[in-house]
């Protein structure tokens, strides 16, 4: 059978190429996935209890860009919703990202207060400073609090999500949750944010709703590649090692072990994600009613445990973030851009920490150049 295109996974990256082709260019287009359900990473469906879940961990949208938001939305309505995240320190449940809130619940009165003042003064307020660089500072106090959350909030909770030191991450990694020098205690501050009313993978189902696009699941790529041709482009959203059949051996990912839990009661804890960055083998707990926003009398929760991935077995969720792995994907990423028939996008692709807006706007932005 011949097609324009060929698209490898059903996630957003893959999903959105799919539908824009479709739908702008009237391309034919057919998307392979490995897995059982279209979707990827986000998505979602109910559980035994009938309560809405995340199957691989939950997924929460959040954008800056309105090119983004506006897009999306077009697939199904956002109801708003801003998370937040509440971390266990010193047997307090207290705001993460660590910010005024959390200064002034965890630190006497008067200290709380001469740091906030040296905060604001050296950085500004609503200045978000990554603990890396807070780390440098050579004022006793600001010394003392990078001290503090450094080993309360990040130490432990990078060992067991990574199996690493902070500093042995790209910045960019512990940046993501820096500290807030604001009392706005949200774990994101973009100006959109929200949970699709009726799941991600309605929406997904919207997106692919088009007579030009066909959906093969349960299928490898490379186990039936010889039998489709395309005519114009192959784009693949799949592990970039893969795909050159590891020239230069594995790149390392994390995976997670996801463990739910139903409980016979409406609420289980008071944040939709609590943080554990000193106790226990998982990081964090999610609540997914606390987010969706269903009523029901029970409530389920998912606890993750954050492992090194089995190349070719495990589910691979996070690229390895340290300077050396980057380089290996670098000798990747060179093959690649020598493919011209071929487009490589998405957090495995790429080997990128995208979140869902960051997948959609390379898609987008892909899709404009072709
Ligand atoms: P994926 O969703 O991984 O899709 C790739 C698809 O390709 C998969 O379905 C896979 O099965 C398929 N595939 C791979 N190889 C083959 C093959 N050989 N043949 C056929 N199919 C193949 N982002 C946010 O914005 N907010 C959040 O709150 C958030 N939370 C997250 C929590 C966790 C635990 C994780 C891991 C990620 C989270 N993200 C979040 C990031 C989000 O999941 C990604 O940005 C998004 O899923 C990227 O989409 P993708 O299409 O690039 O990748
Ligand atoms: N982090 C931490 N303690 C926390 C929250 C985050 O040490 O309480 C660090 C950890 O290294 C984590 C990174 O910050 O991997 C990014 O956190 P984020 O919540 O953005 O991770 P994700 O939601 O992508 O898993």
């Amino acid at each position: 059978m011949d097609f324009d295109y060929i698209i490898v996974g059903a996630g957003f990256s893959g999903v959105v190429m799919a539908e824009r082709l479709a739908t702008e260019k009237k391309a034919k287009v057919l998307i392979i996935e490995k897995k059982r359900h279209f979707g990827g990473n986000c998505y979602d469906c109910y559980d035994k209890a009938g309560i809405l879940i995340h199957q691989y961990g939950p997924h929460i949208f959040h954008t800056s860009s309105k090119d983004v938001w506006e897009y999306i939305t077009r697939f199904g309505e956002m109801h708003i919703y801003h998370h937040r995240v509440l971390g266990v320190i010193e047997g307090k449940k207290v705001p993460i990202p660590f910010n005024l809130n959390t200064l002034e619940e965890l630190f006497p009165k008067a200290l709380g207060e001469r740091i906030e003042e040296k905060l604001v003064t050296k950085y500004g307020m609503g200045q978000k400073v990554p603990i890396l660089k807070l780390r440098a500072e050579n004022d006793p106090d600001l010394k003392f609090l990078a001290e503090y959350v450094y080993e309360k909030i990040f130490a432990f909770y990078t060992e067991k999500q990574w199996g690493l030191k902070p500093e042995e991450l790209t910045p960019e990694v512990t940046g993501r949750v820096p500290v807030y020098i604001s009392w706005d205690d949200r774990y994101f501050q973009d100006r959109y944010q929200g949970m699709p009313v009726e799941g991600y993978t309605k929406m997904f189902e919207r997106m692919l709703d088009h007579p030009n696009i066909k959906l093969l699941l349960n299928t490898d790529y490379f186990e039936v590649k010889d039998e489709f041709k395309y005519k114009k482009k192959l784009i693949y959203t799949g592990p970039v090692d893969a795909f050159f059949d590891y020239r230069f051996g594995k790149l390392m990912y994390r995976t997670i072990d996801f463990v739910f839990e139903n409980y016979p009661k409406e609420n289980y804890q008071e944040a939709a994600t609590v943080n554990y960055p000193n106790d226990y083998g998982f990081t964090r707990i999610s609540e997914f009613k606390l987010m969706t926003g269903q009523l029901s009398p029970t409530t389920t929760t998912v606890k993750e445990f954050s492992r090194e991935a089995v190349v070719g077995t495990d589910e691979l969720y996070y690229p390895m973030f340290t300077d050396e792995w980057i380089a290996k994907y670098r000798e990747y990423e060179k093959e690649a851009a020598a493919l011209n028939d071929t487009i490589f996008l998405g957090r495995l692709a790429q080997y990128r920490y995208y979140n869902m807006d960051q997948a959609i706007l390379a898609s987008l932005a892909a899709f404009q150049k072709l």
